[in-house]
């Protein structure tokens, strides 16, 4: 299955699809995904058996909605969770590369997810480097705590797109990378959340971003350092996870930092962040008046 939160016209409130085809069907019964992903697996199976007699409404007639709009809590992510991409961050600070031994977490903020097709505000007055960072959102079902790896995977409600928006230059005046990855905007989010049953293997999936049509990260889901059962392992770790919280896994290399000399967008560029079996997200970053 994959839902889509949606609405119909500008100003009218979101609410929560599922997709057959090119058709989005409004789910009828919960107001949002989080409040039916709270709902548990048997709300979940009888949503999968029922058949869609209305129309719905095409997916090209809808406004898309990040699948959360506003999360109960900061997005959990991991930093340099591809070795690719921690052999390029590393160089581009002048660091020895050194593998971590455990996952890397930070977050962003609720205040920072934006939809997989809208336009991401760039403040000048904040920042002069902002950079992009393909990345696979895992979306917990069953929340827990000291979940082993072998039953991780059973946690997951689905998967989608995540884009780690970061601002290079307060990353680094912050010396943490909370502040600099939780500007307004910066976790575009979506378009979809794709069932666990229906992604399979979170292990073997394309993940790509294009730069105004260029690719710039393009790699698989395969070569990240902690899994996402072994990341669930470690994060439930004497903490408790819940439904519809949200983690970021980490992007692969090719971000603009890691380009000799770092490249940052520029007004207007349109950044596309792409992974095998979920879809495409395309957001354009748009300076703000001084
Ligand atoms: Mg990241």
């Amino acid at each position: 299955m994959r839902y889509v939160t949606f609405s119909l016209s500008a100003g009218s409130s979101p609410r929560l699809g599922k997709i057959r085809g090119d058709r989005v069907h409004e789910v009828g019964g919960f107001q949002s995904l989080l409040e039916f992903i709270e709902a548990g697996p048997p709300a979940w199976h009888d949503m999968a058996r029922s058949d869609d007699r209305a129309p719905g409404h095409p997916l090209s007639a809808v406004r898309v909605h990040a699948p959360i709009p506003r999360p109960r809590k900061n997005v959990f992510c991991l930093g340099l969770n591809y070795v690719s991409h921690m052999r390029e961050s590393s160089a581009a600070r002048g660091r020895e590369a050194k593998i971590p031994e455990v996952p890397i977490f930070f977050s962003k903020t609720p205040t920072s997810v934006t939809g997989a097709y809208d336009d991401v505000p760039w403040d000048r007055n904040a920042t002069e480097q902002v950079d992009y960072e393909a990345e696979l959102g895992v979306i917990i079902g069953i929340g827990g705590k000291n979940i082993p790896r072998a039953r991780a995977l059973e946690h997951v409600f689905g998967y989608t797109i995540i884009n780690d928006v970061s601002a290079r230059d307060i990353q680094i005046r912050h010396m943490q990378w909370h502040k600099g990855k939780s500007l307004d905007g910066f976790c575009p989010m979506g378009p979809y959340v794709v069932t666990a049953d229906e992604f399979g293997d979170p292990q073997t999936k394309r993940i790509a971003l294009r730069l105004n049509g260029e690719t710039r990260q393009n790699a698989n889901t395969k070569d990240m350092i902690f899994a996402v059962d072994v990341t669930i392992e470690w994060l439930s770790r004497g903490m408790t996870i819940e439904p519809g919280d949200i983690i970021a896994t980490g992007t692969p290399e090719g971000v603009g930092l890691g380009r000799t000399p770092p490249e940052y967008m520029k007004d207007g560029d349109l950044f596309e962040t792409e992974i095998e079996g979920i879809g495409t997200m395309r957001n354009r970053l748009v300076a703000e008046p001084r």
